[in-house]
């Protein structure tokens, strides 16, 4: 499979190239110039088969031509190792919970498949590649856990002093060997720039092998379209009028489920869930892009106001928001409805459920009433673990929810980072001497 820069049709890259270098030289994101078919028989045998079974077909289909199918299923098999269930609530709606990986939310995914195959692409390299990411939170934890112990790499995570939640650091900061997590004295955009910076410079260049992380990876996008299958397999009656409803921020999800319906995965309609930041909204209402600052809200993984995958998702609408509109539904909703929503999912289903999927929920039902749409399956992503947000679930439940024990036992584990200062030498001389 050959990837093309959304900037410009014409450069093309391969699969590993593409992976590897994370963005594309003229500064695009990577799509594939072909979206594969996925063949008929494999669409028929959905309800049969395990998400794993799922998940190394269509990854076959992207990455096969450069790695054999032996190591593609070790990568599928050690990065996807856990459970991806669909819990229905009631006929027409259904919960498909992303967050049973090891940082519990659904970042996992991407992240776990992308660290093993950076890995493979790289194991016969005679040095070391340096994997620099700057967080402000989820995308850390996902990425340290990902590629924690991955030979081959070594991970430098920056992340601001005294901005992320105690769970986040203690996610960041407490893995050692291969994952070094740097204590930024600054703000997220400090850290981003640091990152920036050390890519454009020579010396570092010529004496190290850097890559990036972050999300726009397009090795972090692919593994997001298995679990659309895999979702589609599970719901049982009638599959015509299945709707997804997916809380966005980037809307790397979102943009990973366009890709399934065009891979052949039959969608009747995409659900935008946005909180108050809703960029991606005014657009499909007005036409004009027009990005915002980002807005804090509850749901803080979605606090997006220029969502970098708009760019793809409007490659694969041929850059036309009428086209968009056909399949694709956004709404917009505030942390009092947010509140809201998770008080009454419990109170009507007995289900607990985290402040970004709740916006997810409220996707849904608005979409149903809005289109007066009869006879159908909603499924509504649940990306993170309530756990990781329990403040504002707690408040609104009157009650502890339960915290797993893999997040349990990383908040005993001692926080190791090193305090960085935001002026590029330093960073620079730290890179240099390790
Ligand atoms: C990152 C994240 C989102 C937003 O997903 P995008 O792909 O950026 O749209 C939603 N929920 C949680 C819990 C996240 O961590």
């Amino acid at each position: 499979m050959k990837f093309y820069s959304t900037l410009n049709r014409r450069c093309i890259v391969s699969a590993r190239q593409a992976v590897i270098k994370g963005i594309a030289d003229d500064g695009g994101l990577f799509m594939p110039v072909e979206i594969p078919a996925i063949p008929k028989s494999i669409m028929q045998d959905l309800p049969a088969l395990s998400f794993l079974e799922i998940s190394f077909q269509i990854a076959q289909h992207f990455f096969g031509d450069e790695l054999s199918s032996e190591n593609l299923n070790t990568i599928v098999t050690d990065a996807l190792n856990f459970p991806v269930p669909l819990v229905s609530l009631d006929n027409g709606i259904h919960i498909l919970e992303l967050f049973h990986g090891p940082t519990l939310a659904f970042k996992d995914f991407g992240a776990r498949f992308m660290a093993r195959l950076l890995s493979c692409y790289t194991q016969n390299d005679d040095r070391e590649t340096t994997v620099l990411v700057a967080t402000s939170g989820d995308t850390g934890s996902a990425v340290a856990n990902g590629f924690y112990n991955q030979p081959g790499i070594r991970v430098i995570l920056l992340y601001p002093s005294g901005m992320v939640s105690e769970i986040q650091e203690k996610q960041l900061t407490t893995y050692s060997g291969n994952v070094q997590a740097l204590e930024v004295e600054g703000t997220f955009d400090d850290c981003q720039r640091l990152v920036k910076s050390a890519f454009l410079d020579t010396e570092l260049k010529a004496s190290k092998k850097l890559s990036s992380a972050n999300s726009i990876n397009i090795a972090r996008l692919i593994p997001q379209s298995f679990y659309y299958f895999h979702a589609f397999g599970q719901v049982k009656s009638p599959i015509e009028s299945v709707f997804y409803s997916v809380p966005s921020g980037n809307l790397g999800n979102l943009t990973a489920g366009i890709l399934a319906s065009k891979m052949g995965l039959p969608v009747a309609g995409f659900i935008a869930s946005l909180n108050v930041n809703k960029t991606f909204l005014r657009y499909l209402e007005s036409g004009n892009y027009k990005p915002g600052g980002a807005i804090a809200t509850l749901s803080n993984a979605m606090d997006v106001g220029d969502p970098s995958n708009f760019e793809r998702i409007s490659a694969l609408y041929d850059n036309d928001s009428t086209k968009m509109n056909k399949e694709i539904y956004a709404a917009s909703f505030n942390d009092d409805q947010t509140r809201e929503a998770i008080g009454e999912i419990y109170g009507k289903y007995n289900y607990i459920m985290d402040p970004h999927g709740a916006v997810g929920y409220l996707g849904l039902i608005d979409f149903i009433a809005k289109k007066n749409v009869k006879d159908y399956q909603g499924i509504v992503f649940e990306t993170a673990h309530p756990a990781k947000f329990s403040e504002a679930v707690n408040e609104e439940l009157n009650f502890k929810v339960d915290v797993p024990d893999r997040l349990k036992e990383c908040l005993t584990r001692e926080k190791k980072s090193i305090r960085m200062s935001t002026k590029f030498n330093d960073f620079k001389e730290f890179l240099l001497r390790n």
